[in-house]
C-alpha cells in the first residue's frame, strides 16, 4: 500500500515536523518513506492530498467496556461514584454486555484516530474477543483488587492467569499488563502477588496512582506508609505504568524520576472527578515520561484523544503563570511516542519510521466547512492539538491494515454495533 501526497508528521531528534512525503507499507510494516515514491502495479494507493498523515494515537489509560457508563457521574465525587454507581452496576454486568460495550468503544476509538489502547478492566476474555475481531491494537489485563475478600481476590488472580495463559501467541496486536487496581484497594499481599506475576511473565504493572486527595490517607491506612514508599517497596525494578499521578509532592516526583515508570495524564477525567490538575510540566522537566489517556467514558466523557490533547495542552496554563509550559509538540508526543514508551513498544509503534509497524491515521485538513476551525492553516501542529477533533480523522490503519477509510469501516458492522447501544 502507498500513501501519497500527504503532509507527514515525523519526529526528528527532539523536534516534531511536518514534511511532504510518501509512505509505502508492506505487510505490517512501514517499508519506505521519501518523496515521490512510484506506485507499483496493483498497489493500493491512498491519496492523502490536503491531509496530515500521522502516527496512530495511543490511549494509555482507559476502561473500554465503560462506554455504557457515559453520563452517570453528574452530582458525584470519585468515591461516591465508585461506591454507589459503578461498582453496583459492574456487579450485574454479563459477558454479552461487556462485549457489546467494548465494541462501542472500539468504534469510537477507530473513528477518532486511536490505533492502540492500554485497557484496565475485567471480563477480559470478552474484551479480548472484541479487540481480536476489530483489528485494533491493545494492551489488556484482568484488574486485581482485594478490598472485598480474599476469596474474590483469588478468583481474580486466577482469571488473570487464565487470560494470559490462553493468549494467542501468534497475535502480536494484543499484549498484557499485570494490573492491581490501586494501592488503596490492594493489600500488601496482593501487591506482592502482582509483582510475582509481573516478574514471572515479564509484564509491566499498570496501576491507578494518587488520583485523588482521599487516596493519600487511604493508602496510609491500608499500608501504614506513604504511597510512594509502597510503590517503591513492591514495584521498584519493574516497568510501571502509573495512571493519573495527580497528587504527587516534590519527593514523590524525585523518587519516580529514578524509577522505571511513566505517568499517564488523564486531564479530562481528573477535572470531571474534581481531582484537580496534574502538574505534568514539572514531571516532564524532571525527566518523567508522561503519556496521555482518556480514562473510561464515565469520568472521561469520551475516548477522543484529540480532545484529550487539547485539554492537556491548555490546562497547564491554568496552573503555570508566566512560565514555560508544555508545547503543542510535547502534547503530540504524549499522545504518540511517549505512549509507545510507556507501554514498552517504542521500537514498534508511536512514530512514522521505516521498519516500524504501520499504525497510521490520516487527518483531513482540506478547505471545507468541517475544517473551518483550522483555516487558514498557519501552523499544522498547533491545529492538530487545538482545532482538530476525532471526526477529522478520515482513515485509520493498524498494523498495515485499513480499519477505516474515508470514514467507512472495513471490518466492523457499524449498524449492528450501534443497534446494541
Ligand atoms: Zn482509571
Amino acid at each position: 500500500m502507498l500513501i501519497k501526497n500527504g503532509k507527514v508528521l515525523i519526529f526528528e531528534n527532539e523536534d516534531v515536523k511536518v514534511e511532504d512525503l510518501d509512505i509505502r507499507i508492506e505487510d505490517e510494516n512501514i517499508s519506505e518513506i521519501r518523496n515521490n515514491i512510484k506506485e507499483k502495479e496493483n498497489e493500493k494507493v491512498i491519496d492523502a492530498k490536503d491531509c496530515v498523515v500521522m502516527p496512530g494515537l495511543i490511549n494509555t489509560h482507559a476502561h473500554i467496556a465503560m462506554s455504557i457508563f457515559r453520563g452517570t457521574f453528574e452530582g458525584c465525587n470519585l468515591y461516591t461514584w465508585l461506591h454507589e454507581k459503578i461498582w453496583p452496576i459492574e456487579a450485574k454486568l454479563t459477558d454479552e454486555s461487556v462485549y457489546d460495550a467494548t465494541m462501542i468503544s472500539i468504534l469510537e476509538m477507530i473513528s477518532t484516530g486511536t490505533t492502540c489502547v492500554n485497557d484496565h478492566y475485567f471480563f477480559s476474555k470478552q474484551i479480548r474477543k472484541a479487540i481480536e475481531e476489530s483489528g485494533i491494537r491493545a494492551v489488556i489485563t484482568r484488574v486485581l483488587m482485594d478490598s472485598d475478600s480474599e476469596e474474590e481476590s483469588n478468583k481474580r488472580i486466577q482469571e488473570f492467569i487464565d487470560l494470559y495463559e490462553t493468549r494467542d501467541k501468534e497475535n502480536s496486536l494484543i499484549t498484557y499488563t499485570v494490573s492491581p487496581h490501586g494501592l488503596y484497594t490492594c493489600s500488601g499481599k496482593l501487591l506482592e502477588k502482582s509483582r510475582e506475576l509481573a516478574v514471572k511473565y515479564n509484564l509491566p504493572i499498570h496501576v491507578h496512582f494518587l488520583e485523588s486527595i482521599d487516596e493519600i490517607e487511604d493508602i496510609k491506612q491500608t499500608h501504614g506508609e506513604e504511597a510512594i514508599n509502597v510503590l517503591r517497596k513492591y514495584f521498584d525494578g519493574i516497568h510501571t505504568i502509573l495512571a493519573h499521578g495527580v497528587k504527587l509532592n516534590d519527593r514523590d516526583i524525585e523518587v519516580l524520576s529514578n524509577m522505571d515508570c511513566g505517568i499517564v495524564h488523564n486531564p479530562i477525567s481528573n477535572m470531571r472527578l474534581g481531582c484537580k490538575i496534574a502538574d505534568i510540566t514539572k514531571y516532564m522537566k524532571k525527566g518523567i515520561n508522561v503519556s496521555l489517556g482518556t480514562d473510561g467514558q464515565g469520568s472521561g466523557n469520551n475516548l477522543d484523544m484529540f480532545e484529550a490533547m487539547k485539554i492537556a495542552g491548555l490546562i497547564q496554563g491554568g496552573i503555570h503563570e508566566n512560565e514555560e509550559k508544555i508545547s503543542a509538540k510535547d502534547v503530540i508526543k504524549m499522545a504518540t511516542i511517549n505512549g509507545a514508551k510507556i507501554i514498552g513498544m517504542e521500537d514498534k509503534i508511536g512514530s512514522i519510521e521505516e521498519g516500524k509497524k504501520a499504525d497510521i491515521i490520516i487527518v483531513d485538513i482540506s478547505k471545507n466547512l468541517n475544517n473551518i476551525k483550522m483555516l487558514p492553516n498557519n501552523d499544522i501542529i498547533s491545529n492538530l492539538v487545538y482545532n482538530t477533533d476525532g471526526r477529522n480523522v478520515n482513515t485509520t490503519i493498524v498494523n498495515g491494515k485499513i480499519l477505516m477509510e474515508n470514514r467507512k469501516f472495513k471490518k466492523l458492522e457499524i449498524e449492528k454495533i450501534l443497534s446494541k447501544i
